[in-house]
């Protein structure tokens, strides 16, 4: 049987980035993946919805164009089209992956592996043949499946999940989404303002259900703008085939028993970790409903296998999946490395977008630390007022006693991308003070970080002061 070195099972972020580190750090590493380079991330997740939602952005960025005197008369989107671009730029991802596996000397077989035993790793090629490797260090990363709704209906052709509302051709007239978590949402916003009539049914009373109050209900609102329904609080009870090839589901919402017709309906209840088929019984590794259990060196309870990214059950995120990678890679070079994950940035990609790190401040009072909170408006952000962009604001929660950042919120324009400075900061365990002594640049978003940051101790020199009393 053959030996290698380091293998890792599952080529998403997880996974490739482990080979990556672990190559870099001179192990030899193989990595086996049955479907694509790049897992759901580069295929069906991150990078194809964000495609099709930069086509959105375009299409909303002719609406406040109006305001800057540019109308553009006759547009119309062309889907199919749309799509070809999403697929066209997974298609460059994947290949940059693929690439980046040559280059670091990474060798890739294609097939469903399989852990036969805590050393032996058997795999079924792209031709049916099994293959059975012994290995010296095995790193799991297979990532995770969309979370089925255990209702009558669920199987109903045209329920689909998240990779099958990827796999639209067209958009539908209508599409009721259960679940407002960021999926749901993603998806909602890219179809409402692509024209469907959009529908959003959630179980818990409000949209990002784990996300700050303030956050979400300003969130709501916005949606609003896209003419999406949305109705929290509602438990959906099953879904059955209604007249004109459309689908019925039904609810029991705040006004009691209720239906919804829809063209389409999307299953966004979220994800659970891909256990099925890898043997882990037979190799011993300890695992729960959540996901491989493993230390914060990404070790299992069997020495030399390590497991990252979805299938952990623990930040069902990419750059999280990207941390741990390196984290297991290091250990298995026989280095040591450990994750403080503290500060994971959670974003939301819905026009305008949401991002946090950290703590609510629920969570925050929850947890029994004294806070102080800081606010500020985008609509006093002078490069916000500037792009049309005035709807959000950033929140900072911050402890009283060291003055340390809990945790960040940013409702608004950009907020995925300036949730960055909030996680070097609690990554550097920085305080409000630290964030307002910085230099922001002018005129850009992040002044309103800083300005948040100020706010804590009721100093924003943008806002009117705070009433006493
Ligand atoms: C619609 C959607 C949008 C998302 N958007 C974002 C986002 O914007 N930002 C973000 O951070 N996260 C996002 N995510 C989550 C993100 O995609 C995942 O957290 C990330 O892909 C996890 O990486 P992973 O390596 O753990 O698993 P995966 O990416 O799922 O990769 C696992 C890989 O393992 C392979 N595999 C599984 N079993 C085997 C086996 N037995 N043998 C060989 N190969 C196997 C699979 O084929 C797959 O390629 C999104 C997810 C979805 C569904």
């Amino acid at each position: 049987m053959a030996e290698k070195d380091i293998l890792i099972i599952g080529g998403g972020p997880g996974g490739y980035v482990a080979a990556i580190k672990a190559a870099q750090l001179g192990g030899k590493v193989t990595l086996m993946e049955k479907d694509e380079l790049g897992g759901t991330c580069l295929n069906w997740g991150c990078m194809p919805t964000k495609a099709l939602l930069h086509g959105v952005e375009i299409l909303e960025s002719l609406e406040t164009g109006k305001e800057f005197g540019i109308q553009a008369e006759g547009v119309k989107v062309d889907f199919v089209k749309m799509s070809a671009r999403k697929d066209r730029a997974v298609k460059i991802l994947v290949s940059g992956v693929a690439g980046l596996m040559k280059a670091n000397g990474v060798e890739v077989i294609k097939g469903a592996a399989k852990l036969l035993s805590p050393r032996t790793v058997q795999v079924v090629d792209e031709k049916n043949q099994t293959v059975a490797y012994q290995a010296k260090k095995i790193i799991l990363a297979a990532g995770s499946v969309s979370a089925p709704l255990p209702i009558p209906g669920a199987q109903l052709p045209g329920v689909i999940d998240s990779t099958g509302a990827l796999k639209l051709n067209r958009v539908p007239e209508s599409m009721v989404i259960i679940g407002a978590g960021p999926i749901g949402l993603e998806f909602g916003t890219i179809f409402s303002a692509l024209g469907a009539k959009v529908t959003i049914l959630e179980l818990l009373p409000q949209v990002l259900p784990s996300e700050d109050e303030e956050v979400a209900s300003a969130l709501e609102k916005s949606l609003r703008r896209f003419k999406i329904k949305i109705l929290t609080g509602s438990r959906v009870r099953g879904i059955e085939e209604s007249t004109g090839g459309k689908l019925k589901v039904s609810a029991v919402t705040g006004e009691g028993e209720e239906t919804f017709e829809a063209e389409v309906v999307l299953v966004a209840v979220g994800r659970k970790p891909n256990l099925e088929g890898l043997g882990l019984q037979e190799a011993g590794v300890r695992f729960g409903k959540k996901g491989i259990e493993v230390n914060s060196r990404m070790e299992t309870n069997i020495p030399g296998i390590y497991a990252v990214g979805d299938v952990t059950g623990q930040w069902l995120l990419a750059h999280f999946a990207f941390a741990q990678g390196e984290v297991a890679a290091e250990n298995a070079v026989g280095r040591k490395a450990q994750l403080d994950s503290l500060a994971v940035p959670r974003c939301v990609y819905t026009l305008p977008e949401v991002a946090s790190v950290g703590l609510t401040e629920k969570e925050a009072k929850e947890k029994g630390y004294e806070i102080k909170v800081g606010r500020f408006p985008f609509s006093a952000n002078g490069k916000a007022t500037v792009l049309g962009e005035r709807t959000g604001f950033v929140k900072i929660v911050s402890e009283v006693k060291y003055g340390e950042i809990l945790g960040m919120n940013i409702f608004g324009p950009h907020a995925t991308d300036l949730i960055g400075e909030a996680v070097l900061a609690m990554t550097l365990e920085g305080t409000a003070q630290d964030i307002a002594r910085a230099i922001h640049p002018h005129p850009t978003l992040t002044e309103a970080l800083r300005e948040a940051a100020l706010d804590v101790d009721g100093l924003s020199l943008h806002i009117p002061p705070r009433k006493k009393g």
